[in-house]
């Protein structure tokens, strides 16, 4: 039980990657809040499915991208559960198309829930972490962000973006004890990956050494070794979890 103590707030963590998130940070002993935007249900459903593993979860709703939901969200689990000390910025959507055909909204959308919901949340909890000399933020970019793709201008901006916050708040936070670290997955069996044509699916596996998408819990086991003091001494890093796509 390494994070036996720690409290853990994970973004968009009713589903996919969030929610495999939850599951390993309960595991290793973290209470957990479980952030999501509409899947009240989902959100809820995951925390009964868990509440046999001896710690506190709670579902927690608030848009990442509003300043206002996001400031009263900490609030809530701080009076909840106590501070944060281990924060994942894993909330992300995507609105794909061709540059010509991107609507700005499309554009400031996937911009607004990746990047601007990471900086929210890492400025609502930086300052509890600082003051506690200690802390991880871990942010979901994406191997999209590392090299771009056609069609996805939106997202690949802001996974870059949120690579480029993640070495920036290293910076800052390190000499405070606070660690921020990436991880870079690949293609992952998840509700944002479902829509793909079967055909570029099977293009992606091509092109992946490991051959095979990735399980949320094979993202999730990553993000909890850089919650926990085994990862005590990486900051800054972006780690590609990709099954080698990134090569
Ligand atoms: P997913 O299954 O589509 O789930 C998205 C989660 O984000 C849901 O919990 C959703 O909440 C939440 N969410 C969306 N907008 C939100 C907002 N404004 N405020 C709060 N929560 C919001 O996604 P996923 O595939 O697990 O992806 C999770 C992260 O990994 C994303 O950042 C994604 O870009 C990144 N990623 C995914 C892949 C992949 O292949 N799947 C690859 C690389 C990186 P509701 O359920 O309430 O809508």
């Amino acid at each position: 039980m390494e994070l036996k103590g720690q409290i853990a707030l994970v973004t968009g963590a009713s589903r996919g990657i969030g929610a495999a998130t939850v599951a390993a940070l309960a595991a290793a002993g973290a209470d957990v809040a479980i952030n999501y935007q509409s899947s009240r249900e989902a959100a809820q459903a995951l925390a009964a499915s868990l509440s046999g593993s001896g710690v506190r979860l709670l579902p927690v709703q608030a848009d990442v991208a509003d300043a206002g939901q996001v400031s009263a969200m900490v609030e809530a689990v701080e009076a909840e559960l106590g501070k944060t000390t281990i924060l994942v910025n894993n909330a992300g959507i995507t609105r794909d198309t061709l540059l010509a055909r991107m609507s700005p909204e499309d554009f400031d959308a996937v911009i607004a829930t990746s990047l601007r919901g990471a900086f929210l949340l890492s400025r609502a909890v930086a300052r509890g972490m600082m003051k506690a000399r200690g802390g991880a933020i871990i942010n979901v970019s994406s191997v999209i962000g590392r090299r771009g793709n056609a069609g996805q201008a939106n997202y690949a901006a802001a996974k870059a973006g949120l690579i480029g916050l993640t070495k920036s708040l290293a910076r800052e936070l390190g000499p405070r004890g606070v660690r921020v670290n990436a991880v870079a997955p690949g293609y992952v069996e998840t509700d944002m990956t479902a829509a793909l044509p079967e055909a570029m699916k099977e293009q992606i596996v091509g092109r992946t050494p490991l051959a095979r998408l990735a399980a949320p819990e094979e993202i999730a086991s990553v993000i909890a070794f850089l919650a926990s003091p085994a990862a005590g001494y990486i900051t800054g890093a972006v780690i590609p979890v990709d099954g080698g796509l990134g090569i």
